[in-house]
Protein backbone atom coordinates (compact mmCIF):
# COMPACT_ATOMS: atom_id res chain seq x y z
CA UNK A 1 0.00 0.00 0.00
CA UNK A 2 1.02 3.83 -0.89
CA UNK A 3 1.14 5.54 2.79
CA UNK A 4 -0.08 8.86 2.07
CA UNK A 5 -0.95 11.22 4.89
CA UNK A 6 -4.85 12.08 5.22
CA UNK A 7 -5.26 15.23 7.60
CA UNK A 8 -8.31 15.47 9.64
CA UNK A 9 -8.40 18.59 11.48
CA UNK A 10 -5.43 18.54 13.73
CA UNK A 11 -4.95 14.59 13.53
CA UNK A 12 -3.27 12.78 10.97
CA UNK A 13 -5.63 9.15 10.72
CA UNK A 14 -2.43 7.56 8.82
CA UNK A 15 1.42 7.18 9.62
CA UNK A 16 4.65 6.17 8.06
CA UNK A 17 6.41 3.56 9.49
CA UNK A 18 9.61 4.16 7.56
CA UNK A 19 9.33 7.88 8.17
CA UNK A 20 8.42 6.99 12.23
CA UNK A 21 11.23 5.16 11.92
CA UNK A 22 13.39 8.27 10.51
CA UNK A 23 12.46 10.57 13.17
CA UNK A 24 12.97 8.40 16.10
CA UNK A 25 16.45 8.12 14.27
CA UNK A 26 16.99 11.95 13.92
CA UNK A 27 16.41 11.87 17.33
CA UNK A 28 19.11 8.81 18.32
CA UNK A 29 21.14 10.76 16.31
CA UNK A 30 21.27 14.22 17.98
CA UNK A 31 21.69 12.25 21.39
CA UNK A 32 24.68 10.55 20.07
CA UNK A 33 26.21 13.58 19.19
CA UNK A 34 26.03 15.19 22.98
CA UNK A 35 27.97 13.76 25.64
CA UNK A 36 27.15 11.01 27.80
CA UNK A 37 25.63 10.90 31.04
CA UNK A 38 25.02 8.52 33.82
CA UNK A 39 23.13 8.51 36.98
CA UNK A 40 19.55 6.73 35.80
CA UNK A 41 19.84 3.61 34.91
CA UNK A 42 16.53 2.24 35.11
CA UNK A 43 13.55 4.56 33.56
CA UNK A 44 10.21 4.35 33.92
CA UNK A 45 8.48 6.05 31.15
CA UNK A 46 4.60 6.81 31.14
CA UNK A 47 3.54 8.18 28.09
CA UNK A 48 6.58 7.07 26.24
CA UNK A 49 5.18 6.74 22.54
CA UNK A 50 5.34 10.22 21.04
CA UNK A 51 6.32 13.87 21.72
CA UNK A 52 8.09 14.70 24.99
CA UNK A 53 8.04 10.91 26.45
CA UNK A 54 9.43 9.26 23.61
CA UNK A 55 12.00 11.98 23.72
CA UNK A 56 12.85 11.50 27.16
CA UNK A 57 12.89 7.89 26.59
CA UNK A 58 15.53 8.22 23.66
CA UNK A 59 17.83 10.32 26.11
CA UNK A 60 17.23 7.98 28.73
CA UNK A 61 18.47 4.89 26.64
CA UNK A 62 21.13 6.51 24.03
CA UNK A 63 22.56 9.29 26.58
CA UNK A 64 22.27 7.48 29.85
CA UNK A 65 22.18 3.90 28.64
CA UNK A 66 19.31 3.38 30.47
CA UNK A 67 17.28 0.10 30.52
CA UNK A 68 14.02 1.88 30.08
CA UNK A 69 10.33 0.52 30.40
CA UNK A 70 7.45 2.47 28.41
CA UNK A 71 4.01 2.76 28.73
CA UNK A 72 1.76 4.27 26.31
CA UNK A 73 -1.98 3.42 24.26
CA UNK A 74 -1.05 2.80 20.67
CA UNK A 75 -3.20 1.07 17.71
CA UNK A 76 -1.46 -1.74 15.69
CA UNK A 77 -1.89 -2.22 12.11
CA UNK A 78 -4.40 -4.34 10.87
CA UNK A 79 -4.72 -4.91 7.20
CA UNK A 80 -6.88 -1.72 5.84
CA UNK A 81 -4.92 1.05 8.73
CA UNK A 82 -1.82 1.97 8.86
CA UNK A 83 -0.44 2.11 13.03
CA UNK A 84 -0.83 5.04 14.91
CA UNK A 85 2.80 6.76 14.78
CA UNK A 86 3.47 6.10 18.20
CA UNK A 87 3.17 2.20 17.58
CA UNK A 88 5.76 2.79 14.66
CA UNK A 89 8.42 5.19 16.41
CA UNK A 90 7.95 2.79 19.64
CA UNK A 91 9.20 -0.62 17.18
CA UNK A 92 11.20 1.71 15.65
CA UNK A 93 13.22 2.57 19.54
CA UNK A 94 13.00 -0.81 20.68
CA UNK A 95 14.85 -1.83 17.29
CA UNK A 96 17.53 0.61 17.82
CA UNK A 97 17.65 -0.52 21.96
CA UNK A 98 18.16 -4.05 21.64
CA UNK A 99 20.74 -3.15 18.99
CA UNK A 100 22.60 -1.62 21.44
CA UNK A 101 21.97 -4.38 24.00
CA UNK A 102 19.92 -1.93 25.93
CA UNK A 103 17.02 -3.13 27.84
CA UNK A 104 13.67 -1.66 26.15
CA UNK A 105 9.85 -3.00 27.00
CA UNK A 106 6.57 -1.42 26.13
CA UNK A 107 3.55 -2.11 27.31
CA UNK A 108 0.42 -1.04 25.73
CA UNK A 109 -2.48 -0.26 28.17
CA UNK A 110 -4.08 2.17 29.78
CA UNK A 111 -1.78 4.05 32.63
CA UNK A 112 -5.07 4.80 34.15
CA UNK A 113 -5.90 1.62 35.18
CA UNK A 114 -4.66 -0.32 38.67
CA UNK A 115 -4.29 -3.12 35.88
CA UNK A 116 -1.80 -1.61 33.68
CA UNK A 117 -0.05 -0.47 37.25
CA UNK A 118 0.05 -4.10 38.39
CA UNK A 119 1.64 -5.14 34.88
CA UNK A 120 4.52 -3.04 35.19
CA UNK A 121 5.14 -3.91 38.57
CA UNK A 122 5.25 -7.37 37.31
CA UNK A 123 7.85 -6.60 35.05
CA UNK A 124 9.48 -4.50 37.09
CA UNK A 125 9.96 -7.37 40.23
CA UNK A 126 11.03 -10.02 36.74
CA UNK A 127 13.44 -7.98 34.83
CA UNK A 128 14.35 -4.96 37.00
CA UNK A 129 16.41 -6.07 40.29
CA UNK A 130 17.78 -2.86 41.57
CA UNK A 131 14.51 -1.06 41.28
CA UNK A 132 13.34 1.91 39.08
CA UNK A 133 15.36 4.88 39.69
CA UNK A 134 13.54 7.95 37.24
CA UNK A 135 9.81 7.76 36.47
CA UNK A 136 8.32 9.81 34.28
CA UNK A 137 4.86 10.97 34.00
CA UNK A 138 3.97 12.20 30.43
CA UNK A 139 0.68 11.91 29.31
CA UNK A 140 -1.69 13.57 27.19
CA UNK A 141 -5.04 11.94 27.65
CA UNK A 142 -8.62 13.19 26.71
CA UNK A 143 -10.21 11.24 28.82
CA UNK A 144 -9.51 9.13 32.46
CA UNK A 145 -11.58 5.89 34.27
CA UNK A 146 -10.97 6.14 38.13
CA UNK A 147 -9.83 2.83 39.09
CA UNK A 148 -11.84 3.39 42.41
CA UNK A 149 -15.58 4.64 41.11
CA UNK A 150 -15.29 3.27 37.79
CA UNK A 151 -16.13 6.91 36.32
CA UNK A 152 -15.27 8.26 33.38
CA UNK A 153 -14.05 11.75 32.95
CA UNK A 154 -13.64 14.10 29.36
CA UNK A 155 -11.38 16.73 29.73
CA UNK A 156 -12.04 20.16 27.72
CA UNK A 157 -9.91 22.73 26.54
CA UNK A 158 -11.80 26.14 27.76
CA UNK A 159 -11.65 29.05 29.90
CA UNK A 160 -12.59 29.56 33.28
CA UNK A 161 -14.62 32.45 34.27
CA UNK A 162 -14.95 34.27 30.95
CA UNK A 163 -15.39 33.61 27.37
CA UNK A 164 -12.55 34.21 25.27
CA UNK A 165 -12.00 35.03 21.84
CA UNK A 166 -8.71 35.17 19.91
CA UNK A 167 -7.17 34.61 16.71
CA UNK A 168 -6.14 30.98 15.91
CA UNK A 169 -5.14 29.30 12.45
CA UNK A 170 -6.30 26.23 10.53
CA UNK A 171 -2.48 24.88 10.03
CA UNK A 172 -3.13 23.30 6.77
CA UNK A 173 -4.73 26.31 4.49
CA UNK A 174 -3.25 28.79 6.70
CA UNK A 175 -6.65 30.76 7.36
CA UNK A 176 -6.55 33.33 10.15
CA UNK A 177 -9.85 33.37 12.20
CA UNK A 178 -11.21 34.40 15.43
CA UNK A 179 -12.17 31.93 17.96
CA UNK A 180 -15.07 31.83 20.42
CA UNK A 181 -15.09 30.23 24.11
CA UNK A 182 -17.60 29.98 26.15
CA UNK A 183 -16.21 29.65 29.43
CA UNK A 184 -16.45 26.14 31.14
CA UNK A 185 -18.79 25.00 33.70
CA UNK A 186 -17.64 23.71 36.71
CA UNK A 187 -17.85 19.87 35.91
CA UNK A 188 -16.01 20.57 32.99
CA UNK A 189 -12.50 22.40 35.21
CA UNK A 190 -13.14 19.55 37.54
CA UNK A 191 -13.30 16.48 35.54
CA UNK A 192 -10.35 18.46 33.19
CA UNK A 193 -8.78 18.14 36.60
CA UNK A 194 -9.07 14.08 36.88
CA UNK A 195 -7.88 13.55 33.48
CA UNK A 196 -4.71 16.00 33.39
CA UNK A 197 -4.05 16.27 37.21
CA UNK A 198 -1.85 14.95 39.84
CA UNK A 199 -4.51 12.29 41.29
CA UNK A 200 -2.95 9.28 38.67
CA UNK A 201 1.29 10.50 38.80
CA UNK A 202 0.15 9.41 43.23
CA UNK A 203 -1.20 6.74 42.39
CA UNK A 204 1.60 5.22 40.47
CA UNK A 205 3.81 6.47 42.80
CA UNK A 206 2.35 5.15 46.13
CA UNK A 207 1.75 1.56 43.78
CA UNK A 208 4.92 1.66 43.22
CA UNK A 209 6.88 2.00 47.01
CA UNK A 210 3.71 -0.22 48.07
CA UNK A 211 5.49 -3.20 45.96
CA UNK A 212 9.26 -2.25 46.34
CA UNK A 213 10.06 -1.21 43.08
CA UNK A 214 11.80 1.68 43.15
CA UNK A 215 15.13 2.71 44.18
CA UNK A 216 16.79 4.12 46.77
CA UNK A 217 16.91 8.03 45.55
CA UNK A 218 14.49 7.68 43.17
CA UNK A 219 13.43 10.40 41.08
CA UNK A 220 10.10 10.94 39.45
CA UNK A 221 9.43 14.01 37.08
CA UNK A 222 5.77 15.33 35.66
CA UNK A 223 5.62 17.62 32.67
CA UNK A 224 3.79 21.19 32.54
CA UNK A 225 3.52 24.07 30.53
CA UNK A 226 3.11 27.56 31.44
CA UNK A 227 2.91 29.73 27.49
CA UNK A 228 2.71 33.52 27.46
CA UNK A 229 -0.04 35.80 28.36
CA UNK A 230 -1.36 35.33 24.95
CA UNK A 231 -2.78 31.92 25.56
CA UNK A 232 -3.54 32.14 29.06
CA UNK A 233 -7.01 32.37 29.07
CA UNK A 234 -6.55 28.77 26.90
CA UNK A 235 -3.91 27.12 28.61
CA UNK A 236 -2.79 28.14 31.88
CA UNK A 237 -5.89 29.75 33.46
CA UNK A 238 -8.27 27.69 31.25
CA UNK A 239 -9.49 24.34 32.36
CA UNK A 240 -5.78 22.57 31.50
CA UNK A 241 -4.45 25.29 33.33
CA UNK A 242 -6.16 24.07 36.57
CA UNK A 243 -5.10 20.62 35.66
CA UNK A 244 -1.59 21.22 35.60
CA UNK A 245 -1.99 23.80 38.91
CA UNK A 246 -3.47 20.21 40.49
CA UNK A 247 -0.59 17.98 39.02
CA UNK A 248 2.26 21.03 40.45
CA UNK A 249 0.54 20.96 43.70
CA UNK A 250 0.91 16.91 43.83
CA UNK A 251 4.30 17.19 43.96
CA UNK A 252 4.68 17.86 47.82
CA UNK A 253 2.59 14.64 48.61
CA UNK A 254 4.86 12.99 46.08
CA UNK A 255 7.71 13.96 47.63
CA UNK A 256 6.59 12.97 51.09
CA UNK A 257 5.45 9.31 49.77
CA UNK A 258 9.23 9.46 48.49
CA UNK A 259 10.69 10.44 51.70
CA UNK A 260 11.33 7.17 53.05
CA UNK A 261 13.64 6.55 49.91
CA UNK A 262 15.25 10.19 49.89
CA UNK A 263 13.66 10.28 46.58
CA UNK A 264 12.80 13.37 44.70
CA UNK A 265 9.60 14.42 42.82
CA UNK A 266 10.00 17.55 40.47
CA UNK A 267 8.21 19.45 37.70
CA UNK A 268 9.55 19.88 34.38
CA UNK A 269 7.70 23.02 32.65
CA UNK A 270 8.72 22.55 29.13
CA UNK A 271 8.26 24.60 26.04
CA UNK A 272 5.83 24.64 23.32
CA UNK A 273 6.60 21.74 20.28
CA UNK A 274 4.35 20.81 18.06
CA UNK A 275 2.97 17.27 19.51
CA UNK A 276 -0.62 15.28 18.79
CA UNK A 277 -1.67 17.42 22.09
CA UNK A 278 -0.40 20.48 21.86
CA UNK A 279 -1.95 20.57 18.21
CA UNK A 280 -5.35 20.21 19.42
CA UNK A 281 -5.82 23.05 21.69
CA UNK A 282 -7.10 26.68 19.80
CA UNK A 283 -4.89 29.41 19.89
CA UNK A 284 -1.40 27.45 20.64
CA UNK A 285 -0.30 26.42 16.96
CA UNK A 286 -0.73 30.07 16.00
CA UNK A 287 1.50 31.17 19.06
CA UNK A 288 3.73 28.20 17.99
CA UNK A 289 4.53 28.86 14.27
CA UNK A 290 5.09 32.72 15.41
CA UNK A 291 7.87 31.60 18.15
CA UNK A 292 9.68 29.17 15.83
CA UNK A 293 9.95 32.38 13.22
CA UNK A 294 11.25 33.69 16.52
CA UNK A 295 13.20 31.20 18.41
CA UNK A 296 14.85 30.17 14.75
CA UNK A 297 15.78 33.99 13.94
CA UNK A 298 17.46 33.83 17.22
CA UNK A 299 19.14 30.24 17.22
CA UNK A 300 17.18 29.69 20.28
CA UNK A 301 14.76 27.06 18.74
CA UNK A 302 14.59 23.59 20.18
CA UNK A 303 12.22 20.77 19.51
CA UNK A 304 11.12 17.55 22.24
CA UNK A 305 15.05 15.78 22.21
CA UNK A 306 16.71 19.06 22.66
CA UNK A 307 14.15 19.93 25.29
CA UNK A 308 14.69 16.57 27.09
CA UNK A 309 18.50 16.84 26.75
CA UNK A 310 19.17 20.01 28.55
CA UNK A 311 16.40 18.27 31.57
CA UNK A 312 19.04 15.36 32.03
CA UNK A 313 22.12 17.13 31.22
CA UNK A 314 21.87 20.38 32.63
CA UNK A 315 19.60 19.41 35.35
CA UNK A 316 18.49 15.55 36.45
CA UNK A 317 22.26 14.26 36.07
CA UNK A 318 23.69 17.68 36.53
CA UNK A 319 25.60 18.53 40.02
CA UNK A 320 23.64 21.26 40.94
CA UNK A 321 20.41 22.03 38.72
CA UNK A 322 20.83 25.16 36.03
CA UNK A 323 17.26 25.68 35.52
CA UNK A 324 15.30 25.10 38.79
CA UNK A 325 12.89 28.46 39.64
CA UNK A 326 11.56 29.64 43.27
CA UNK A 327 9.24 27.12 43.23
CA UNK A 328 11.63 24.41 42.25
CA UNK A 329 10.37 23.39 39.01
CA UNK A 330 13.19 22.91 36.47
CA UNK A 331 12.31 25.54 33.80
CA UNK A 332 13.11 24.07 30.15
CA UNK A 333 10.48 27.39 29.10
CA UNK A 334 13.17 29.49 29.93
CA UNK A 335 14.16 30.84 26.18
CA UNK A 336 10.70 31.02 25.50
CA UNK A 337 9.50 33.45 27.80
CA UNK A 338 12.89 35.10 27.65
CA UNK A 339 11.26 39.23 27.12
CA UNK A 340 12.68 39.69 23.83
CA UNK A 341 11.47 36.43 22.55
CA UNK A 342 8.19 37.66 23.98
CA UNK A 343 8.27 40.83 22.67
CA UNK A 344 8.96 39.45 19.30
CA UNK A 345 6.19 37.34 19.41
CA UNK A 346 3.99 39.80 20.75
CA UNK A 347 4.73 42.26 18.06
CA UNK A 348 3.88 39.54 15.40
CA UNK A 349 0.71 38.80 16.63
CA UNK A 350 -0.78 42.09 16.62
CA UNK A 351 -0.56 41.98 12.84
CA UNK A 352 -1.35 38.32 11.85
CA UNK A 353 -3.74 37.93 9.30
CA UNK A 354 -4.34 34.85 6.53
CA UNK A 355 -2.58 37.51 4.20
CA UNK A 356 0.51 37.72 6.17
CA UNK A 357 0.91 34.59 7.92
CA UNK A 358 3.37 32.89 5.47
CA UNK A 359 5.75 35.88 5.63
CA UNK A 360 5.17 36.28 9.60
CA UNK A 361 5.36 33.39 11.12
CA UNK A 362 6.75 29.82 10.46
CA UNK A 363 3.58 28.20 9.69
CA UNK A 364 5.67 26.27 7.36
CA UNK A 365 8.30 24.42 9.89
CA UNK A 366 4.63 23.84 12.21
CA UNK A 367 3.38 22.26 9.45
CA UNK A 368 6.87 20.25 8.36
CA UNK A 369 6.77 18.81 12.47
CA UNK A 370 2.88 18.30 12.52
CA UNK A 371 3.36 16.18 9.18
CA UNK A 372 6.51 14.50 10.54
CA UNK A 373 5.28 13.68 13.85
CA UNK A 374 3.03 11.24 11.62
CA UNK A 375 6.37 10.13 9.51
CA UNK A 376 5.62 12.23 6.71
CA UNK A 377 8.10 14.43 4.87
CA UNK A 378 11.05 12.99 5.42
CA UNK A 379 13.40 14.13 2.33
CA UNK A 380 15.33 10.36 2.60
CA UNK A 381 11.78 8.22 2.22
CA UNK A 382 10.46 7.09 -1.03
CA UNK A 383 6.80 7.43 -0.11
CA UNK A 384 5.86 6.21 -3.72
CA UNK A 385 7.06 3.06 -2.10
CA UNK A 386 5.14 0.10 -1.41
CA UNK A 387 4.39 -0.70 2.36
CA UNK A 388 3.48 -3.64 3.76
CA UNK A 389 0.78 -2.33 6.22
CA UNK A 390 1.14 -6.46 8.51
CA UNK A 391 4.60 -7.80 8.43
CA UNK A 392 4.53 -11.31 7.08
CA UNK A 393 4.57 -14.04 9.97
P1 LIG B 1 1.73 13.43 23.11
O1 LIG B 1 0.33 13.41 22.66
O2 LIG B 1 2.81 13.49 22.07
O3 LIG B 1 2.06 12.13 24.01
C1 LIG B 1 1.14 11.58 24.91
C2 LIG B 1 1.62 10.22 25.36
O4 LIG B 1 0.67 9.72 26.31
C3 LIG B 1 1.70 9.17 24.25
O5 LIG B 1 2.83 8.33 24.46
C4 LIG B 1 0.43 8.32 24.45
O6 LIG B 1 0.52 6.97 24.02
C5 LIG B 1 0.33 8.38 25.97
N1 LIG B 1 -1.01 8.13 26.49
C6 LIG B 1 -2.13 8.86 26.31
N2 LIG B 1 -3.18 8.32 27.01
C7 LIG B 1 -2.66 7.23 27.64
C8 LIG B 1 -3.21 6.26 28.52
N3 LIG B 1 -4.48 6.30 28.91
N4 LIG B 1 -2.40 5.27 28.96
C9 LIG B 1 -1.10 5.19 28.56
N5 LIG B 1 -0.52 6.10 27.75
C10 LIG B 1 -1.29 7.09 27.30
O7 LIG B 1 1.84 14.62 24.15
P2 LIG B 1 3.01 15.62 24.62
O8 LIG B 1 2.73 16.94 24.02
O9 LIG B 1 4.34 15.01 24.49
O10 LIG B 1 2.61 15.76 26.16
C11 LIG B 1 3.27 15.05 27.18
C12 LIG B 1 3.30 15.92 28.43
O11 LIG B 1 4.10 17.09 28.15
C13 LIG B 1 1.91 16.44 28.84
O12 LIG B 1 1.84 16.48 30.24
C14 LIG B 1 1.91 17.86 28.29
O13 LIG B 1 1.03 18.72 28.97
C15 LIG B 1 3.36 18.24 28.53
N6 LIG B 1 3.81 19.42 27.75
C16 LIG B 1 3.61 19.48 26.39
C17 LIG B 1 4.02 20.62 25.70
C18 LIG B 1 3.81 20.75 24.21
O14 LIG B 1 3.98 21.85 23.67
N7 LIG B 1 3.48 19.67 23.52
C19 LIG B 1 4.65 21.67 26.39
C20 LIG B 1 4.88 21.55 27.75
C21 LIG B 1 4.46 20.41 28.42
Amino acid sequence: MIIEPKVRGFICTTAHPLGCEAHVLEDADYIADQPSLNKFKNVLILGCSTGYGLATRITAAFACHAATLGVMVERPADDKRTASPGWYNTAAFEKMAHNKNLYAKTINCDAFSDACKQEVIEIIQRDFSEGIDLVIYSLAAPRRTDPVTGETFMSTLKPVGHAYSEKTVNIMTGEVTQINLEPASSDEINNTIKVMGGEDWARWIDQLIRANVLAPHCTTVAYSYIGPQITYPVYRSGTIGKAKEHLENTTQLIQQQLAPLKGHAYIAVNKAVVTQASAAIPVVPLYASILYKVMKAQHLHEGCIEQMYRLFSDNLCAKTMQNLDENGFIRLDDRELRPDVQQAVEDIWKQISTENITELTDLEGYRKDFYQLFGFNFDKIDYNADIELLEKK
